[in-house]
């Protein structure tokens, strides 16, 4: 993490961060580096820092200046001003090192270089960009005050949003950002809410902005958080829209939630249902039928429902497997998804629940899945929705029957979803005291680990011939095991692929289900 960053991400709230280039004689820097120090004092500014190349004499400083009031433009305005005076008439030092001149610098080019230099430039300027296209305004500016023109005021919305120095490096690898908003957009957006409110702004804009959000901003946020591993003030957008949709649920919301929760294994058998209905439904109507059939339900109840689609799984009607308990060297935990629709979409090929117990049969891995699996939850259903009451209450479920079935953490136990795997092991601060001891003492492996631990060391492979593609999802990469994925894959297959244009595909459990739009756009370039 640079410096820069460091800055922004520990700044005040309500203030922006800028950095600046100058450069003085090499034998005049100590004396330089002084002299700055004191301006930033004089002008307020004390949490200004300075680095830079010292053998170049090039030194860049960060400011955190607000620019939220007249006030606050003014001082920076002198400091603008005192700056160039000790830069170019103390020190006959350069405005510009090397970047480039930009707006905040554009009025002093003269002051530096003289009114003679300057107007040769403008002229050089207006003869090969005589319509002035190309970045006007931004190196030759004849306004003495652009630098102060349109400064963005960043009004103090919430954690989150505050630290966010608006760089974008979050932008590339966001599932919504060719079909909604990206996470820096989400965060303007956000600040602009604030502003306007504040400012009693265009009342019909606001209202806009407000409604749109919802969908733009809230609802087609994957939550996978990849954001956060690209932003340099670790900022997780994903977390903020988890608590924005929070805030909007009602206490009875709530209530409802935690009802759904308790009764989990009711959920279960009417997802299967469902989905069964589902494919009944389309082998009479077909897939648009139903498609069609959900839509409209939609529309009726005015509420987002579950799209239907011909890549919809069958439901799992299959009894668990029975294992020795006493012998199990490690305890099985099938994911809610997988037991309700972990099958092929082909007819007659095993379910997912099959294929790993088989494998575990074939690297002679004595594995037992509890009965009473059915009505337990990781509780990514709830924490994704915003459904925190509900979540705690299910983990503080499952935590107690993993300690139950790993015989108080003497047994491993594998969870067979990536995704689910991944709440279970970041779940801590949701957890109660006694809960977090327990999780603690626990060893919970997702599907990757256990395939590299228990499996591969057990198995014999016969690779593929053909191509694979490899698609590491979200959990496997925030979990750090994009590369036991492409080992395992190596291990399978004789040639693996990795799409250059990888990113999450934005079904984040049920928002494919809710929005297809959103895992049609994020796995578009990809596929
Ligand atoms: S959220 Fe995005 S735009 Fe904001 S600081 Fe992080 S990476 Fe930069
Ligand atoms: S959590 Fe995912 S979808 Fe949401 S803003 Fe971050 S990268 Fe985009």
């Amino acid at each position: 993490k640079g410096l820069f960053p460091s800055i922004g991400g520990m700044r005040r709230q309500g203030t922006t961060v800028l950095i600046e280039d100058v450069a003085f004689k090499v034998e005049q820097l100590a004396d330089a580096i002084l002299d700055l120090q004191a301006l930033f004092h004089e002008h307020h500014y004390p949490e200004a820092i300075i680095f830079g190349h010292a053998k170049d004499g090039n030194l860049h400083f960060v400011l955190t200046p607000s620019f939220n009031d007249d006030a606050s433009v003014e001082q920076y305005a002198r400091f603008m001003d005192a700056l160039v005076d000790l830069v170019v008439k103390k020190y006959d030092g350069a405005l510009k090192a090397e970047h480039g001149t930009g707006r905040n610098m554009a009025p002093f080019v003269e002051a530096e270089w003289g009114r003679t230099a300057w107007e040769i430039m403008a002229r050089l300027k207006k003869l090969v960009d005589p319509e002035n296209l190309l970045n006007p305004g931004v190196v030759i500016n004849p306004d003495p005050h652009c630098h102060l023109d349109h400064l963005k005021p960043w009004p103090i919305v919430e954690a989150e949003v505050d630290k966010c120095i608006e760089c974008g490096f979050c932008e590339p690898k966001c599932p919504s950002r060719d079909l909604t908003l990206t996470p820096r957009q989400r965060i303007v957006v956000r600040r602009e809410i604030t502003r306007l409110m504040q400012s009693n702004g265009d009342a019909a804009l606001l209202e806009s902005l407000i409604r749109d959000y919802q969908y733009s901003g809230l609802e087609t946020c994957a939550i996978d958080g990849y954001c956060a591993l690209a932003c340099p003030v670790h900022i997780n957008t994903g977390l903020l829209v988890k608590r924005l949709r929070a805030e909007r649920i009602s206490p009875r919301g709530h209530a409802i939630a935690s009802s759904v929760s308790r009764h989990f294994k009711a959920v279960e058998t009417g997802l299967r249902l469902g989905v069964g209905l589902g494919h009944i439904g389309a082998s009479i109507i077909g897939h648009r039928g139903v498609a069609a059939v959900t839509r409209l339900a939609e529309k009726v109840s005015g509420a987002a429902l579950p799209k239907w689609s011909p890549v919809v799984p069958r439901p799992n009607f299959k009894p668990l497997p029975r294992g020795q308990r006493q012998e199990a060297e490690i305890v099985y935990f099938p994911s809610c998804i997988v037991r309700a629709m972990g099958s092929s979409p082909r007819k007659g090929e095993p379910t997912l629940i099959e294929v790993f117990t088989t494998l575990a049969e074939r690297a002679g891995l004595k594995m037992w899945i509890p009965e009473d699996s059915p009505g337990n939850c990781c509780g990514m259903p709830f924490s994704s929705k915003g459904y925190v009451q509900a979540f705690r209450e299910t983990l503080h479920r499952t935590v107690e029957r993993f300690w139950e079935w790993s015989e108080e953490g003497r047994k491993p136990v594998v969870i067979d979803s990536s995704s689910c795997a991944y709440t279970l092991l970041t779940s801590q601060d949701y957890l109660s005291p006694e809960d977090r001891t327990r999780w603690e003492r626990m060893t919970l492996l997702d599907p990757l680990e256990f395939t590299r631990q228990m499996l591969l060391p057990r198995l014999t492979l016969n690779r593929v011939a053909g191509p694979v593609v490899l698609h590491p999802n979200c959990s496997a990469v925030k979990l750090g095991l994009q590369d036991v994925m492409l080992a395992i894959a190596r291990a399978c297959a004789e040639e693996v692929v990795v799409p250059q244009n990888l990113k999450c595909c934005g079904y984040a459990g049920d928002r494919g289900l809710l929005f297809p739009e959103l895992t049609a756009s994020a796995s578009a370039r990809e596929a």
